[in-house]
């Protein structure tokens, strides 16, 4: 028996509380419960050394009763079931809350992609999107980017879903998967959208609280795609990052990090190690470092009671999915320090994926000024309601993210009844 997994834990806890708190339908609750599919696949792929390696890949469909199931590809050495299954789950409360004709899904594949080739991670990604086979499909199941995968990725995917179909169809399934480069269908805005989603809610709960941004002190902890670009929006807006943390360890510098040095410097080197010949510190100067803005934009299960008690922050805006446990939750809400939930705060990922899915279909493009006003009127409104929702039922923001979700499942649900 494996062991089990803390991210699916915690997920489920907050569902299962939630569902509690407005008292859902019993049989409504059970499907949520699960996922609607758990697929596994085995699958060999030749090394640049001449040898087969097998590799494991999942894709987990939670809910499609309000459209395709929609969600990343993960590729990191931790990935697992239970795992992805969270990840999926959280993609049908996020979906659902942003207002997207959109289900929940989530995949990956076990491996450090940063031990394999450029050659050998395309022929990973082919030989997996192959034997993904007719479980995804423009209509049906949309993968996208997370952590480890990016627009080059999709492009493999989409080459290889479109080479796979009859060769009358092919133009009609660039929407199989989304973040892809512009050049091949993809949209011009994805690749900053979710840095810039955190930031624009960022935004309004400054507004809300009277805070300026302006002169606000940041930290970001992981410097990806997320971290990155939610740090370029901050620091264009002229707020300051104090501290950073990555997979290869932690800068901290009061005056100030230069955001845009250390995003070439990271897509030169990986990693942030060596920049600016600034010392390397600890994880716990990291996220000792007093900030007002904290944003977590690497792994799950990142801020716990111990992350929770030690650090100083005024906001945590969660650019990763599920970094803070429900034990963290209830000391930091007993600290004061604000939380904007995964599923709301890093939406805008999924909400200009649906964008690009939308121009591939009736092959219309939009150009950046149309993309980023969509994106600001749905994620501000998304995030207004919550705030109204919490306020009028007295819970918590991720509470209210979770039964504003629900309840939107619910009605479709009720109206349309169970099959058959
Ligand atoms: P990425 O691969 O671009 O970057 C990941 C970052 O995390 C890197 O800087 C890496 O150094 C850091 N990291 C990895 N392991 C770490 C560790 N143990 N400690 C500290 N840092 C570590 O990934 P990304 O796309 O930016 O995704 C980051 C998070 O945001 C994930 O939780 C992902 O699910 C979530 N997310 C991503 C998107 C998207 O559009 N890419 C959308 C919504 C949510």
């Amino acid at each position: 028996m494996s062991e089990p997994n803390i991210f699916l834990i915690n997920v489920m806890k907050k569902f299962e509380d939630v569902c509690d708190q407005i008292k859902l339908d019993p049989a409504i609750r059970i499907i949520l419960s699960q996922p609607k599919n758990e697929i596994i696949v085995n699958f060999p792929v030749l090394m640049d050394n001449g040898e087969y390696k097998l590799f494991k890949g999942y894709r987990i469909q939670h809910n499609n009763i309000l459209g395709p199931y929609k969600g990343g590809i993960r590729y990191h050495e931790d990935v697992k079931l239970d795992e992805v299954k969270a990840l999926a789950m959280l993609m049908t409360i996020k979906c659902a809350l942003a207002g997207l004709p959109l289900g929940g899904g989530k995949g990956g594949i076990k491996f450090n992609p940063r031990d394999y080739s450029a050659e050998e991670i395309k022929r990973i990604t082919r030989r997996f999107t192959h034997a993904l086979g007719n479980n995804i499909g423009p209509d049906y199941d949309i993968p996208a980017p997370d952590m480890g995968t990016n627009g080059q990725t999709m492009a493999w995917m989409m080459d290889t879903y479109m080479n796979t179909r009859d060769q009358t169809q092919r133009h009609n399934v660039r929407g199989v998967v989304t973040g892809k480069p512009v050049e091949c269908g993809g949209t011009v805005g994805r690749n900053s959208a979710t840095g810039t989603g955190v930031f624009m809610c960022i935004e309004e709960w400054a507004k809300e609280n009277d805070f300026n941004l302006t002169r606000a002190k940041f930290s970001v902890q992981g410097f990806g795609n997320v971290g990155s670009w939610t740090a370029v929006r901050l620091a264009e807006k002229g707020a300051k990052l104090v501290a950073v943390n990555d997979h290869t360890g932690s800068l901290v510098n009061p005056d100030g990090i230069d955001v845009f040095a250390l995003r070439d410097y990271v897509a030169k080197n990986g990693g942030m190690k060596g920049f600016a010949n600034l010392p390397m510190t600890s994880r716990d100067d990291f996220f000792k470092t007093k900030v007002d803005i904290l944003v977590p934009a690497a792994l799950e299960n990142q801020i716990t009671e111990y992350e929770a008690n030690l650090l100083e922050a005024k906001l945590i805006a969660e650019g990763a999915n599920g970094p803070t446990s429900p034990e963290a939750d209830a000391i930091l809400a007993e600290r004061g320090i604000d939380i904007i939930p995964d599923v709301l705060a890093n939406s805008g990922g999924v909400i200009v994926s649906y964008f690009e899915w939308i121009q591939n279909k009736t092959a219309n493009y939009w150009v950046e000024e149309q993309v980023h006003n969509e994106l600001k009127r749905i994620i501000t409104s998304a995030y207004l309601e919550v705030v109204n929702y919490s306020r009028k039922n007295n819970t918590d923001m991720r509470s209210a993210c979770f039964a504003k979700a629900i309840n939107t499942l619910t009605a479709v649900y009720q109206q349309r009844g169970i099959f058959p």
